[in-house]
């Protein structure tokens, strides 16, 4: 089977179902370098949209999936950071829904909303899913540790503005850090900023995977229960996750591929091959541990493979 440059998955998402992943941009080039990224530190801090892939090969390579006949509940445009960082965003967006009758989603940290024509592009989408960790700039610098030209109060007016004009699903996410942005004056700024924005859901998260900065840690059982309370929001942690998937037939090129983009724990790994009927998972598993390009990181009680 063939092996993608831009397409990954589908990978169980919680919110969406079988998420078919694509990506426009190079590895961890993004806005932020949160302390809590599950793809590490941020390796391009960039602060301003630029031309990364040609839409057409991306296109291209979708319509060669799509042969393929895999079952997809959504098309989301992630990245391996921040999607909106591609100048080329309305172009890919408009041409995936040309080609395929799934909706559309875009995950972004909702900073370059601030571009009008990122927010033209997001209005093409299905779905539209920004952050929002902070309700003050000293929060934000401190959990998303922004570019230092990324102003949070424009990107707030901008997020206000966008959920006004778009007409598709907008569904905000939170993060909450233990001791970044769990105090319950902290939770209410945050509060402020929603009830401006006129979103459809609000999601609230946690680190469940080993984050970029080894101090992360999540907030208590009671605290996650008072975010719940003041937000208003969705646990993600609530909503139940289906099993991972790729084409490729061996099963350790497969996971190498899937944790390029998305870390798996071995609870994950172990019910991917078993859904592949795999019959040496312990070779599997011992070559995840030992491959050079291969972190094996213990995290919340789990052993968690990421790539390098
Ligand atoms: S915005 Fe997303 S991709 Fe960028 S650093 Fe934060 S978590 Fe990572």
């Amino acid at each position: 089977m063939k092996e993608y440059n831009y397409i990954f998955g589908p990978i169980p998402s919680r919110r969406m179902g079988n998420s078919l992943g694509i990506s426009s941009i190079e590895k961890r080039s993004c806005t932020y370098s949160c302390v809590y990224c599950q793809l590490g530190r941020t390796k391009n801090l960039m602060k301003e949209p630029k031309k990364f892939f040609k839409t057409e090969d991306i296109l291209e390579e979708f319509k060669e999936y799509l042969k393929e006949d895999v079952d997809i509940d959504v098309v989301t445009v992630v990245g391996e950071g921040e999607p909106t960082l591609s100048d080329d965003l309305e172009e890919l967006i408009l041409g995936l829904k040309a080609i395929t009758d799934k909706p559309v989603a875009v995950i972004t940290n909702g900073s370059m909303l601030v571009y009008e024509k990122v927010r033209k592009a997001l209005k093409a989408a299905d779905i539209v899913l920004p952050s929002l960790d902070a309700g003050d700039e000293e929060t934000f610098r401190k959990i998303n540790r922004p570019n230092a030209k990324i102003d949070f109060n424009k990107i707030t007016e901008a997020l206000v503005q966008f959920s006004k004009e778009y007409n598709g699903e907008l569904w905000m996410e939170t993060m909450i850090v233990k001791g970044f942005n769990d105090k319950t004056e902290e939770l209410y700024a945050i509060r402020k900023i929603l009830d401006r924005i006129d979103y459809d859901r609000l999601y609230i998260n946690t680190p469940v995977r080993p984050p970029a900065e080894s101090y992360v840690e999540e907030p208590s059982k009671e605290k996650l229960d008072e975010v719940i309370r003041i937000l208003r929001g969705t646990s993600i942690q609530m909503l139940s996750s289906g099993t991972f998937f790729s084409e490729i037939t061996d099963d350790f090129e497969a996971i190498k591929s899937i944790i390029s983009r998305h870390p798996m724990n071995k609870f994950e790994v172990e019910s991917f091959l078993n859904s592949r009927k795999c019959r040496d998972k312990e070779e599997v598993l011992r070559k995840l541990k030992n491959h050079a390009d291969i972190d094996v990181v213990s995290y919340k009680n789990y052993t968690t493979y990421r790539l390098k």
